[in-house]
């Protein structure tokens, strides 16, 4: 089964919750994976299982990043805010740019997120 990390910061948090409930049942199909407040947003209010991991300022970017280096994670949804500032901005840079050392389809905005989730190439 596939792994999906899905990530959101709070100015983007209604956007990924919105995103996530539109494609429920193709991501029901998939194991997901998300920083703590995100995951925990998804779980309450679209109902999908998600196990959670730290939340992002305190670490959960970093510890994705380091299983996206290990190939436990096939795809990253990083529905970043480009009109905020972040204390964890190494971090966030970080797992972006791991994804991008290992060759993992990333995300940063919802209209790439559906693209990954559209393709029949990544979902078969
Ligand atoms: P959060 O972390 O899901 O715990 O809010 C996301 C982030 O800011 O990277």
């Amino acid at each position: 089964m596939k792994t999906i990390a899905l990530i959101a910061h709070d100015g983007k948090k209604a956007d990924i919750l919105q995103f996530v409930n539109d494609n429920k049942a193709k991501l029901s199909k998939y194991k997901l994976i998300a920083t703590k407040t995100t995951g925990k947003l998804i779980k309450e209010k679209v109902g999908l299982k998600v196990k959670c991991y730290m939340s992002g300022p305190m670490g959960g970017d970093a510890e994705i990043a380091a299983l996206v280096a290990n190939k436990k994670v096939d795809a990253v949804i990083f529905i970043t805010d480009p009109l905020d500032a972040h204390p964890h901005d190494p971090d966030i840079h970080g797992l972006m740019r791991v994804c991008n050392v290992h060759n993992v389809p990333l995300a940063s905005n919802i209209a790439t997120a559906q693209l990954i989730l559209s393709s029949e190439t990544f979902f078969r």
